[in-house]
């Protein structure tokens, strides 16, 4: 079992260190307050594990400094016991009230003291461990939760974000009559590059084309995704055609800037990019209009001899 961070509330010096000696001999550590206001402080800037309080102190009493503590740990429990001369009924409520969680009666008795203690660390340990899987599971949830959104190789978004994200968009374009671009992008030569290159090299090939695509565009909502393969889509709200196509101009420019070499490609020593590109502006229906029609000027880009931007307006 690990030591405690106990703090032992009491405006008597003799008592406290009565009650610290209980508590050091079990193997925990120790920490005086002489009031209240004392403790508060204490708490504010440091953890603490168990506090052992008095109720009769001056400035604020120990139910007050106990309401006081749990309102200040809201969302944290730690166990709190009273030891008190006062031990009549209405008293145990009034500490049970104020967000105690046991009451012993002074003089102390060091075995119950003990004891009493020993109940309160099972249950405390048991809850430590609750919220360590409980973190535990979060963390989890959110690897998950990428998972789900973001391409393992390259960083970019997935498929999935990108069909959720255009149809996001798409209804938002045509609510609010404004424009919504798309940006298909192909490698050329592909699969000769990995032919030559190899499957790993195919693969570092992808995390640079995805860098490159990555770095072209700046505004927070764009979204660059990895389509599928080696097929990449930008999607580019609030942006008309002519912004769609500086944005594959700086796409090939950051491309050509990496010289990825291509040995096996008929257009170029490098490896290079179609881009087709299509904007939305009030004239479809459907947000696979608008794939359609940035698929279709990507074929053309492959038609017409690659390395290429083309586009459909
Ligand atoms: P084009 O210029 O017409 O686009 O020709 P291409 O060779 O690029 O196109 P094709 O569709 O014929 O081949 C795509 C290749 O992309 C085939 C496949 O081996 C490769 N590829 C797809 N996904 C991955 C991947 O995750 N890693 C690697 N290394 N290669 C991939
Ligand atoms: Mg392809
Ligand atoms: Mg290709």
């Amino acid at each position: 079992m690990t030591a405690m961070q106990v703090l032992i509330i009491d405006d008597s010096r003799a008592i406290r260190l009565l009650i610290a000696e209980c508590v050091v001999s079990m193997g925990h550590v120790v920490v005086h307050a002489e009031s209240g206001e004392e403790a508060l402080e204490y708490i504010k800037q440091q953890a603490v594990d168990l506090i052992l309080i008095d109720i009769h102190m001056p400035g604020m009493n120990g139910f007050e400094t106990t309401k006081a503590i749990r309102t200040l740990k809201a969302d944290d429990w730690f166990p709190i016991i009273f030891i008190s001369t006062q031990v009549d009924d209405a008293s145990y409520a009034c500490g049970i009230k104020a967000g105690g969680d046991a009451y012993l009666e002074k003089p102390i008795n060091p075995l119950r003291l003990q004891m009493q203690i020993t109940a309160m660390e099972r249950i405390y340990t048991m809850r430590k461990k609750l919220q360590a899987a409980q973190i535990g599971l979060i963390k989890l949830n959110d690897t998950l939760k990428y998972l789900s959104m973001f391409d393992q190789l390259t960083g970019l978004a997935n498929r999935r974000n990108f069909d959720d994200t255009l149809r996001r968009e798409f209804k938002l374009a045509q609510r609010e009559k404004i424009p919504l671009s798309l940006l298909m992008c192909d490698i050329d030569f592909f699969k000769r590059y990995n032919d030559k290159e190899g499957h790993i090299a195919g693969d570092d090939c992808l995390s640079t084309v995805a860098s490159a695509i990555e770095s072209a565009s700046n505004r927070p909502t764009d979204l660059a995704c990895r389509y599928g393969g080696e097929e990449f889509a930008i999607i580019l709200p609030k942006t008309d055609l002519s912004g769609a196509k500086d944005i594959a101009k700086k796409i090939n420019l950051a491309l050509q800037k990496r010289k990825t070499p291509h040995p096996d490609s008929p257009v170029s020593a490098y490896v290079t990019l179609s881009i087709g590109t299509a904007s939305y502006s009030g004239q479809f229906e459907y947000p696979s209009e608008l794939t359609h029609a940035a698929d279709k000027a990507l074929y053309r880009a492959k038609e017409n001899g690659r390395n290429r931007i083309e586009s459909t307006s």
